[in-house]
């Protein structure tokens, strides 16, 4: 399989701080062959559940998150992080304002390649879901190779047995109906050490627990070695 992400400019476009876990190895690997990596995240996170000892404000959170965001993006050797400070679960209301600040930042950064959401959003998350349509009107406009985020095969398998998670999920309003994870076509080995020790900074919003805690571990162990992607065609 061919690795055309490592050793070139990536813009890699989130929704929340803890999303670039779709793509940290693979930050890291490009990197290591040479390259540059650009992540965008479109909010601070600051809706998500805290794990934190006492409750904190909205702004507190999210500066916290921003934080650890900058902290795991330092262990990944990511090379600019960029935060667009959009509300936490309204992106969808902004996804104009969100093509319109977005347009100009990633055609300064001359990517040769971006990387964004699925339709899919990977979860359904309706942030998820808009960071990747506009990443995808971006990458036409710029005429630049697009790939989305998508799991390893095996949890995707998982996962397509797990729907009543995901109805739970739709109650709350941000998540779309059950995402149909595509198996990728890019596979990047990754270091699970560095993936791990980055991830880890993210305290608010896992505690102690992993990512993915409500996997098996030996799914979680799969998804520290290879990072998937499925190249899109715009
Ligand atoms: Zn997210």
């Amino acid at each position: 399989m061919k690795l055309p992400f490592l050793g070139s400019r990536l813009v890699v476009f989130t929704a929340h701080p803890d999303d670039e876990g779709l793509a940290a190895g693979t930050m890291y690997e490009n990197h290591r062959a040479g390259g540059k990596t650009f992540l965008i995240c479109a909010t601070s996170g600051e809706k998500g559940k805290s794990h934190l000892a006492r409750p904190v404000s909205d702004a507190a959170l999210a500066r916290i998150r921003r934080g650890e965001l900058r902290a795991a993006a330092k262990a990944l050797k990511i090379d600019r992080v960029i935060f667009f400070g959009f509300p936490d679960a309204g992106v969808r209301a902004n996804a104009a304002r969100l093509y319109a600040k977005a347009v100009p930042v990633i055609t300064r950064l001359k990517p040769d390649r971006i990387v964004s959401f699925g339709p899919d959003g990977v979860s359904a998350h309706w942030d998820h879901i808009t960071v990747g349509r506009v990443a995808r009107r971006i990458a036409k406009k710029l005429k630049t190779p697009l790939a989305a985020f998508t799991l390893t095969p095996e949890v995707i398998r998982v996962r397509r047995n797990q729907k009543t998670m995901f109805l739970k999920r739709r109650k709350f309003g941000k998540y779309a109906g059950i995402p149909e994870l595509r198996e990728g076509d890019i596979k990047i080995k990754i270091n699970a050490a560095v993936k791990r020790r980055a991830m880890r900074h993210h305290v608010s919003q896992f505690g102690t627990r992993p990512p993915f805690a409500e996997l098996p571990k030996t799914l979680r162990d799969k998804m520290m070695g290879y990072e998937y992607f499925v190249e899109e065609k715009i």
